[in-house]
């Protein structure tokens, strides 16, 4: 299986409610993720990612379009399409009632895991309950709610995984166990997709990357391109105090940073740091010490989303 998700033309129009007109919360987008890859749906807040993940778990019917899940039709075949998917939602959305263990049982009920095939042991010594396997849900933190989610989207062994937003809010500790298990299912082979508002976690963890905006895709790309998108480059100076700057090549932005130090930035297509640097010299501008700073997502992201 070369492609684990091809999307053609999804839209989704939300019914007006009340005094809410629609809303039109996707607007034809075409997308194809890989197999094997972590790949990061970014966008601003409303854009359109949790709509486009929820109709991929089968939680929101799309208005039109085509959806495949690791081959399978989602209309045509809903059962074997569902199969291949396991989501972690943004929600926090659970039986109070049921303790970690028997949720993970219901979970493999609903999608025809036979008893012998099940690994709830396994999953809960993977998200870290094991201590916790007969306690109420309710008893558990908010963390702990999430490591069971996690744990209920790999109850079928899917072979993609979806996590909607997995570290917004929580700690340090389970955003480690969170990307450690990201990673671990993904070297098994495990397709992933993900959303989230941390860019820089996107930039470490992702090799695809679709940004989506008002419902539409607005670029896609491996993350190395995309970051090699934004043409400028940072130059930080420590020039020992104040000096007047020689009229630099047109392109080159200058900033004093609040530290004092001199930030100079130029386009790398059609400059060479040592020209710049010689232009300082030639001026007779001390340089005491040099640092280089690239762009990151959140240059391009901000670049790509601002309309
Ligand atoms: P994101 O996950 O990128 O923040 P969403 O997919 O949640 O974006 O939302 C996209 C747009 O659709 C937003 O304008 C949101 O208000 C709207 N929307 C989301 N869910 C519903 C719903 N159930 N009913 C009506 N509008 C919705
Ligand atoms: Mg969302």
């Amino acid at each position: 299986m070369s492609d684990a998700i091809q999307i053609t033309g999804l839209r989704k129009t939300y019914a007006a409610q009340g005094n809410a007109p629609a809303k039109e919360a996707l607007k034809g987008v075409d997308l194809t993720i890989r197999s094997g890859s972590i790949f990061g749906l970014l966008g601003p807040n409303g854009a359109g990612k949790s709509t486009l993940i929820n109709i991929l778990a089968g939680l929101v019917n799309k208005t039109s379009g085509q959806v495949t899940i690791w081959g399978f039709d989602q209309d045509r075949n809903p059962r074997q399409s569902r199969a291949a998917i396991g989501v972690m939602p943004q929600e926090l959305n659970m039986d109070p009632f049921f303790s970690p263990r028997a949720s993970l049982e219901v979970q493999a009920g609903l999608y025809g895991v036979p008893k012998a095939e099940r690994w709830t042991d396994e999953l809960l010594a993977l998200v870290g309950l094991t201590d916790q396997a007969n306690a109420y849900a309710r008893n558990l933190s908010g963390g702990m709610k999430r490591r069971l989610l996690l744990a209920k989207a790999l109850v079928h062994r899917p072979q993609i995984l979806v996590l909607d937003e997995p570290t917004a809010g929580v700690d340090i500790n389970l955003r480690e166990m969170l990307w450690a298990n990201v990673r671990k299912l993904n070297e098994q082979g495990m397709t992933i997709i993900l959303t989230t508002h941390y860019l820089e976690e996107a930039e470490q963890m992702c090799d695809e990357i679709a940004i989506i905006n008002h419902g539409e895709v607005v670029i896609r790309q491996n993350t190395r391109d995309l970051l090699s998108r934004t043409d400028g480059k940072t130059l930080v100076l420590d020039t020992g105090g104040p000096a007047t700057l020689p009229p630099l090549p047109e392109g080159v932005r200058q900033e004093r940073r609040p530290d004092g130090r001199l930030a100079i930035t130029y386009p790398p297509s059609r400059l060479r740091a040592d020209q710049i640097l010689d232009a300082l010299r030639g001026a007779g501008i001390p340089i005491l010490d040099v640092a280089t700073e690239q762009p990151d997502l959140e240059d391009v992201f901000v670049e790509l989303t601002r309309a």
